[in-house]
């Protein structure tokens, strides 16, 4: 079962949901290469990206929030993708599931290589880095669980240690 992400982030940050950016639907390479282009980048670039609920990629510049890239939707991923860019070629440098707006679960990488194979990418074995994301039961922060301390580091109180965005 996919599981559908929605926004967990700052409420500041949510009214960027229908920010007027740039996002991108790619469905193959030659076609994301052109738009790279467009938007200035010749060979590497880390873009922000989210699953839709249909399946696809969609990609905005790395400085782009999250909920901005997504529209304010729910997702089945999100994290930041790092291309580099041959001709009309594209590769998949890395991907991660990094997004303290939506803080999906490592798990979501099953989602996010549907949606990059879907775009005629090809999606390599796993995050470069899987993030840990729990919301603090005390003071409501996000934290990024590191070398499996489940520890908030302002409360310094324990977390769950099951993902709790749920609610
Ligand atoms: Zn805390």
């Amino acid at each position: 079962v996919t599981r559908r992400y929605r926004y967990v982030g700052p409420r500041r940050l949510a009214d960027l949901a229908s920010s007027n950016i740039e996002r991108f639907e790619p469905t193959n390479q030659a076609e994301l290469a052109a738009w790279l282009r467009t938007q200035g980048h010749d060979h590497e670039v880390t873009l922000t990206y989210v699953v839709t609920t249909l399946g696809c990629l969609r990609l905005s510049d790395r400085h782009a929030e999250h909920v901005a890239c997504a529209q304010g939707q729910p997702v089945f991923g999100a994290g930041e993708l790092s291309l580099l860019l041959d001709g009309a070629e594209v590769e998949v440098a890395a991907v991660t599931n990094q997004s303290t707006g939506y803080c999906p679960e490592p798990a979501c990488f099953t989602a996010v290589a549907q949606a990059l194979v879907a775009a005629q990418l090809e999606a390599p074995e796993g995050f470069a880095h899987a993030f840990v994301f729990r919301r603090c039961p005390e003071c409501e922060g996000i934290v990024i669980v590191k070398d499996d301390e489940f520890e908030c580091p302002t409360c310094a109180l324990p977390l769950p240690v099951q993902w709790n965005f749920a609610d």
